[in-house]
């Protein structure tokens, strides 16, 4: 919807803003840049129009806002950038601003400040809005409805698994490790209870003890990637506040996207001076699982038998790109699946899940779906291996889509702990 409003108040960091130098090395690692070819939908391009809204010479308007809207936040520009553009915080900025300028559509608003901000971060209420939608598709009663909800019903797993956490599981006293908390996160509760579930197992396998805080929240991710910055740092305080009290080696999280806010709590309170400190020890201490399962001297049972069919490896953005980590989930599986391993083409380039992407950007989530499962069909992969429960989703429903739901969708936990 168009809606024209005054010129902003100072929102953008400025020194970070002109880091960008214009040279557009990052263009090419662009998913929405690669689709469109269009400079707005670009790193360089919306850097331009983010400053514009900031000097005030574009307003809050559909033609500037849309292509803000259209960046996926996977930041894979800010890997290839060799100014060191922080691409990430002048996209949370910029956003921040336009929700509180910008009037959006109904649905746009349903979708943003209800199913985004009060469903999905919290678990019970995700159970229960699930339980209609498992209803319409065991009926198969999808066709009824418009195809914005028919994609959005082909997210829904056939047979999601809550699954709640003790809040102390023990390792074996004779190889005890340490001691580590986990981050149960909220989607991975609701739909993929048994992932945490062969989480919690590897690190108590791996020599850990795991506490797994019972009033833990929401990590906060979708928030600030939504533009609610401030909704993001209490959810941020509350849990540097719940888990600063326990005695913990590292605080360890197995969902990509929830990481990386986690590690960045430093950054989203550095300007409250009561919790800027505490925010940074805080995230110093998150490890995604794979880095902590791929240090020196951490076993990894593998009593199984030789793996038949070739396994590939789809790297989460948020994993490969804030996190920079790509190398530790292909040595863990190559552990496993030894020479049956194999790259996906474009492994790095967004499946257009990003959140809740596929939910308010439909059309271009639904080009990079395709865009990825083309590129996971020519390696000739039974078994697809993530660390994000977003990128399981998308990738599952566009596997459906194509006539190969044969092939599997795994997180890392669950393809490790089969194996084990
Ligand atoms: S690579 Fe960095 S400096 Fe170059 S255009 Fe992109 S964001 Fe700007
Ligand atoms: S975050 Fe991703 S989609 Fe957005 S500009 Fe950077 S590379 Fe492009």
């Amino acid at each position: 919807m168009n809606e024209t409003c005054p010129p902003s108040q100072s929102f953008l960091d400025e020194t970070k803003a002109l880091a960008c130098v214009h040279c557009g090395l990052c263009l090419g690692a662009c998913p929405t840049y690669l689709e469109t070819g269009n400079e707005n939908d670009s790193p360089r391009g919306r850097i331009y129009i983010m400053r514009a809204l900031h000097d005030g010479r574009l307003p809050a308007a559909h033609s500037a806002v849309s292509h803000i809207d259209r960046c996926l936040g996977c930041r894979a520009c800010e890997v290839a950038c060799p100014s060191g553009v922080h691409y990430g915080e002048l996209l949370e900025a910029t956003r921040e601003h336009i929700e509180k300028r910008y009037r959006r559509s109904v649905l746009q608003t349903f979708l943003r400040r209800v199913a985004i901000e009060r469903v999905f971060p919290y678990p019970a209420r995700m159970k229960l809005a699930l339980l209609p939608a498992k209803l319409i598709k065991r009926l198969r009663a999808e066709r009824l409805f418009p195809k914005f909800a028919r994609d959005a019903l082909a997210l829904i797993p056939e047979r999601p698994t809550a699954g709640s956490l003790s809040e102390v599981s023990l390792t074996a006293s004779a190889s005890k490790r340490g001691r580590v908390g986990f981050i149960r996160g909220c989607v991975m509760s609701v739909m993929f209870g048994n992932t945490n579930a062969s989480s919690v197992r590897l690190l108590n396998e791996a020599g850990y003890d795991v506490i797994t805080p019972a009033a833990q929240g929401c990590c906060g991710a979708l928030y600030a990637h939504g533009g609610n910055l401030e909704r993001a740092r209490e959810c941020a305080r509350d849990n540097i506040a719940i888990f600063e009290k326990l005695d913990l080696e590292a605080i360890i999280i197995n969902a990509a996207g929830c990481g990386s806010t986690l590690k960045e709590y430093g950054h989203l309170l550095h300007d409250d001076p009561a919790w800027a400190e505490r925010g940074r020890l805080f995230s110093a201490k998150v490890k995604d699982l794979t880095e902590w399962l791929n240090q020196p001297g951490v076993q990894i049972a593998n009593r199984k038998s030789q793996i038949a069919n070739l396994v590939t490896y789809h790297d989460a953005c948020h994993l490969a790109h804030p996190q920079r980590i790509t190398q530790a989930p292909r040595d863990l599986i190559r552990k496993v699946a030894g020479n049956k391993f194999i790259e996906l083409p474009e492994s790095d380039v967004c499946c257009g899940s990003a959140g809740a992407y596929n939910l308010t950007e439909p059309e271009m989530a639904e080009r990079l779906q395709r865009r990825k499962i083309e590129n996971l069909l020519k390696t000739g992969a039974q078994t697809v291996v993530t660390t994000n429960p977003g990128c399981m989703l998308q990738m599952r429903a566009g596997l459906h889509k194509a006539g190969a739901s044969h092939i599997q969708v795994v997180h890392i936990a669950d393809f490790l702990a089969s194996r084990s």
